[in-house]
């Protein structure tokens, strides 16, 4: 934390906001705030520069013509690599996870430069993976299974330096066979799931501003998010 507040930033809702990432920063705001800890949150539009004082970054979903603008103006600006170099927090959803890798697929699946931030690739998958999915995420995060809703084309392959952030109990996920979702490195973490994923998964917002003050953080009681996290369990794992 670079100063008083955690200072968020959520990267280029007016390309990728796709359903209601902004919930993402809601929550780490919350959570903070019950901890009494202060925070500042720049909602920063395409045509701004990426601040150098960001403790979190945030990036949300997209369409692929939005995608395919925000990774080109990410690349230019270079704000997103310079964050990992002094280990910032990023966590990025689904189009936003495709962009912080290598590559990703364009509009039609021609293999488009993403930031590099994050060693994954992604292309065109076989099908479009549209519904819930669950998964029981990397020991080490203690952080427990997590639920989100995924809609992408894209199909993602994590490489010797990132690692997978969970297995899948059900759904896609990464969908490159490996029967994994979401990947991380140090304190960059991606993942298909919306939903948005820190409002119905709380212990992944929490690991996010621990990541941010180099800390452990105090419980909370637990809320209507984790009730809404056991919900969606339910919902998707219990046969009918
Ligand atoms: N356009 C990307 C894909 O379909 C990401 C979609 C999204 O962010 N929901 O793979």
């Amino acid at each position: 934390m670079s100063s008083d507040r955690i200072k968020i930033v959520w990267i280029y809702p007016d390309l990728l906001s796709t359903y209601g990432d902004q919930g993402n920063t809601i929550v780490l705001e919350r959570r903070a705030a019950l901890r009494d800890i202060p925070t500042e949150t720049v909602h920063l539009r395409s045509d701004e520069p990426v601040p150098d004082d960001g403790d979190i970054y945030l990036l949300g979903g997209g369409e692929d013509r939005p995608q395919i603008l925000a990774a080109q103006r990410l690349r230019a600006d270079g704000g997103l690599t310079a964050a990992v170099q002094r280990n910032a927090v990023i966590f990025a959803v689904c189009a936003g996870y495709q962009i912080i890798g290598h590559e990703f697929g364009g509009e039609e699946g021609q293999p488009l430069p993403g930031l590099g931030i994050l060693d994954i690739r992604s292309g065109r998958g076989a099908q479009r993976a549209v519904g819930e999915v669950v998964g029981d995420v990397a020991a080490e995060l203690n952080v427990p299974r997590i639920t989100g809703f995924e809609n992408h084309q894209g199909a993602t392959t994590i490489g010797p330096n990132a690692r997978p952030l969970a297995k899948v109990v059900s759904g896609v996920g990464n969908g490159d066979g490996q029967g994994f979702e979401g990947a991380y490195a140090g304190h960059t973490l991606g993942t298909y799931m919306h939903g948005p994923a820190l409002v119905r998964n709380p212990a992944l917002a929490d690991l996010l501003l621990t990541w941010a003050v180099g800390m452990e953080l105090p419980p909370l009681q637990p809320s209507w998010s984790e009730r809404l996290r056991e919900e969606r369990l339910n919902a998707v794992l219990t046969p009918r």
